[in-house]
């Protein structure tokens, strides 16, 4: 846990988050200012700054990301949905704790903005 962390504080409970999903090592919970009408987050709850920052350590945990919020999707009646992850502000990252958005309910753009 990096103890100024928004994302590791909802890992560990301190700050509340509407949660979808959690075990031992990951957690999917609401966006707190949706993009669409199904759109929440998955991380693990392991500090990893982004995607740049994943390791071969990590492969295995994020691959995880990816079932979990496809599973996660499905189980909040998303048969499409859109999987992004943000690298550096100009990404438009605001939160430096890897996460996977997982969006959908609504037809989506392509490219994004
Ligand atoms: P990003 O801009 O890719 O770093 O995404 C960070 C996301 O975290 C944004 O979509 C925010 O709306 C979301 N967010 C920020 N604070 C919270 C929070 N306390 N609970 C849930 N989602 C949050």
């Amino acid at each position: 846990m990096t103890t100024d962390c928004l994302f590791c504080k909802i890992a560990v409970g301190e700050i509340p988050a509407e949660k979808l999903y959690e075990d031992g090592d990951m957690l999917a919970f609401r966006d707190v200012a949706p993009q669409a009408p199904v759109h929440f987050l998955v991380i693990p709850k392991k500090h990893i700054q982004d995607p740049a920052n994943v390791t071969t350590d990590d492969e295995t945990l994020i691959g995880k990301m990816m079932r979990v919020g496809s599973q996660v999707a499905k189980e909040n009646g998303l048969t499409d949905f859109r999987l992004v992850y943000n690298n550096g502000a100009e990404a438009g990252q605001s939160v430096f704790h890897i996460h996977m958005h997982v969006l959908g309910g609504r037809s989506l753009s392509w490219p994004p903005g």
